[in-house]
Parts: structure tokens; sequence; C-alpha cells
């Protein structure tokens, strides 16, 4: 049977276009589309703007330490739009080096939402039309958990929205204790903005070491960031002009500019099409693949945070290229999920890989414990009390290192 293509992706993400670009640079008749941007979740509104927002947000505290050296840095200003518009400029040069990518590799490249009509058969919204092709890659990512279950949670905005706020919010805050919280929480702290982060559990960062987790959270309250544990929002309510009020389940309100839910991600399988393929999504709707990334229908694979696996832009990179080695290569590689280093853009950075001390006491009988914690050598004379922590946890009978932190 002849298909208009080889291989037919699913979503313009970190994944899809790896897959896609690979595969036409071997010659074969690739298409992908994409709906929105190109460059996916982590160029166009994740990783990438997230990093430049970072930068942006420790320039105050660089300002005050350049005094300790001998630098007079005078008064300062920050114009919120100016950072907006120039986060644009870079992004839409990123997004242009994705789709050149694509098309200097051969890749018919479609600006359309695209579904599965069957295990072949993938239909493109803008033109009304079905395409058949011999493999089908499903890189469709994620969204924000809206958290649709509370009551006035369309008062608040997700991390989608974050970066292209109107103005500045005063007072901001922001419910979750993972990645995107405390990386925000950091960048809006940074940015002046009177932080406040709500997180439904004891400690927030939840399966991160525990020295790390307790450090990071008395240097964010060291840099006025407000924590609030062990609660969650009962409602939302609109105040007065653009304010908003909180009001907290443990009795409290508060009165905000934004408020902001960094509770997790959800996957975008709902209207892909999947019941006209046969494919199988767990109970949270994510699709199931095998070792090889492959779904339960022979002719589709998923990759990227479309599944349950890692939901890191590297990993589904990783994923994409095991996919091509295997299907394209003659050389079958399962993605490996283990050992992925991971870092936190907060203030202080986190980078971790491996087990945590408490898994580490599970999985091995003896663990020898390596800590440090001091005054890094910049605030010697900036006089700023921040506090670094390393931390190595060795198999005390095999003298490997288990984690790093
Ligand atoms: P995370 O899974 O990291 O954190 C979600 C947070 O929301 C957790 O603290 C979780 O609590 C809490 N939560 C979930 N549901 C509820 C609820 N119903 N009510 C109250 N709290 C809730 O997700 P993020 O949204 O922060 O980020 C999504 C993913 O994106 C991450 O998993 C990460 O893989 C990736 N990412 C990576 C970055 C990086 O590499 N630097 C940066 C940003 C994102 P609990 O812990 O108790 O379950």
């Amino acid at each position: 049977m002849a298909f208009d293509f080889d291989l037919f992706v699913i979503g313009g993400g970190s994944g899809g276009v790896r897959a896609a670009r690979r595969v036409g640079a071997l010659g074969k008749k690739v298409g992908i589309a994409e709906e929105s941007r190109y460059g996916g979740t982590c160029v166009i509104r994740g990783c990438v703007p997230k990093k430049l927002y970072v930068y942006a947000s420790t320039f105050s505290e660089s300002f005050e330490d350049a005094e300790g050296y001998g630098w007079s840095v005078g008064e300062t200003s920050f114009d919120w739009p100016t950072l907006v518009a120039n986060k644009e400029t870079e992004i839409t040069r990123l997004e242009g080096l994705y789709r050149k990518g694509l098309e200097s590799n051969n890749v018919e490249v479609f600006d359309t939402r695209a579904e599965l009509r069957g295990p072949n058969e993938v239909w493109l919204k803008n033109e009304d039309r079905i395409v058949t092709a011999e493999r089908i890659v499903v890189a469709v990512g994620g969204t924000p958990n809206r958290h649709e279950d509370l009551e006035g949670h369309d008062l608040g905005i997700v991390s989608d929205a974050a970066f292209d706020l109107e103005k500045l919010p005063e007072k901001i805050i922001i419910a979750g204790g993972g990645y995107i919280a405390v990386e925000f929480a950091g960048i809006f702290n940074g940015l002046g903005v009177d932080t406040t982060l709500l997180y439904r559990g004891p400690e927030i960062l939840r399966g991160f070491d525990d020295d790390v987790r307790q450090l990071l959270h008395a240097e964010y309250e060291n840099r006025g960031i407000k924590i609030i544990t062990d609660q969650v929002f009962a409602k939302i309510e609109k105040g007065e002009g653009d304010k908003r009020i909180a009001h907290l389940s443990g009795g409290d309100a508060l009165e905000v500019d934004q408020v902001f839910f960094a509770l997790g991600r959800v996957p975008l399988t709902d209207t892909l099409g999947l019941q006209y393929a046969g494919v199988k999504t767990d109970d949270q709707g994510y699709i199931e693949v095998n070792e090889y990334s492959r779904t339960n229908v022979e002719s589709i694979w998923a990759l990227g945070d479309v599944t349950n696996r890692v939901q890191l832009t590297p990993v589904a990179i990783h994923e994409a290229m095991c996919f091509v080695a295997t299907e394209y290569r003659d050389d079958p590689q399962k993605p490996d999920h283990d050992l992925i280093a991971t870092a936190v853009f907060s203030h202080p950075e986190i980078g971790t890989v491996g087990l945590t001390e408490e898994q580490a006491g599970k999985e091995y009988g003896r663990v020898e414990v390596y800590k440090a914690i001091f005054r890094p050598m910049k605030h010697t004379l900036s006089g700023r009390s921040d506090r670094m922590l390393m931390k190595l946890l060795v198999d005390a009978e095999s003298q490997r290192v288990v984690g790093a932190h």
C-alpha cells in the first residue's frame, strides 16, 4: 500500500521536531503539523522564556551586591513591557530556526491542528483533508492544569499566560510546590513583586532531597517570599478593580493582583482522535507506550509529555532519537530514563542527580553522607547572607556515589 508520507508527526515541540528532522534527513518523506508555534512548550512558553525571565530577575540582587565590590550603580528601574517584547523577539527567532531546520531536512511543514483518523490516517484541520502515513508519531505534549474544580478558577492564570501579562503585578500568590511554582516565585520576587507561595504539603519540592528542600525554603523566606504550607485554595473571588481575593483552606483571605496555578500539567489527548485508531491511554489521559515508545497500535508512536514518563525537554529529544534509531537505522534503542540530571532555576539554583538521602537509605544498607553548607565566596564582600549546599550520598559498601545534590 502506498502512503502519502513515510512518517507523519503531530506536534512541533522538542520531541516531534527532532523525530521529523532526523527522519527527513534520511531521505524519507516526512510531514509535521503544529497548531500553535513551532518549538513547543520549551521554546515558546517554557524553559526558554523562563530562563530569560530568571536572568532578568537576578539583576536586582546584582545591583545590590555590586556596592561591596566598589561599584556605585545609581538609581535603577525595571520595565516589564521591554522584557516581554525582547523575549518575544528572541522566541520568534528560535521559532524560525526550528522551522528552517525542518524545511532544510525536506520535512513538509503544516501550520494546522491535526488529529488521528485511523492507524495510518491524519486529518489536517485547515485543509479539511486526510493524509496517510506508514508511521505516525504523536508528540502533542501537555497543558497546565487549570484547577477547574476550584470555584473562581477562571480568575487565575497558568504559566502560559504568565510570560505575557500586560503589567507586572504588585502582589501575586502562586499555588504549587513543584518546578514551575518555585521558579516563578523566584522570578517575581526578584522583579520586586510581593510573592506568596501556597503548597498543599508540609514542604515544597516533593521528590527532592530534604536538605535541598529545607535550604531553598529558608533562602526563599530570606528573600521575602512568603511560603504557606499545608493549605490549598478554598475559592477565588473578584475583588475591587482587577484585584482577586484568594480564600485559603485555613480561613485566611489574601487580596492580590494575580493568582497563579502551577499545579502540574495534563496531556493534550482529549480531542486527538485517538479512538479512531484505537490508541490506548491511562486513567490520566496519557498515551500508553512500550519501552520503544510504541503505542498499542503498530503504526503509531508517542514521544515526550503526552506519555506518562519524565516531563523534560532533553528526555523527549532522547526518546525521539531512540525512535529514529530503532525504526529507521536498524539499531533498536530503548530510551533510558534512569539517572536523569535535573535543574530547578530557583534562587539559588538547584542541580541534582541520583537518589535522595531517604531513597538511598532504603535502597542501600549503609549510606555515607557528605554535606557542606557554606556562604559562597562572592558574598563575603557583597554582605549577602545566602548559603550554598553541596551533598553527596555514597553507598558505603561499594563506595559508589549514588546521589549528588
Ligand atoms: P510539578 O509536578 O513539578 O509540580 C506540581 C505541584 O502542584 C506539586 O507541588 C503538586 O503537589 C502540586 N499539585 C498538584 N495538584 C494539586 C492540587 N490539585 N492541589 C494542590 N496542589 C497540587 O509540576 P509543574 O507544573 O511545576 O511543572 C510541570 C512539569 O514541567 C514538571 O514536572 C517538570 O517536569 C517540567 N518542568 C521542568 C523544569 C526544569 O527542568 N527546570 C521547569 C518547569 C517545568 P505534590 O508535590 O504534593 O503532588
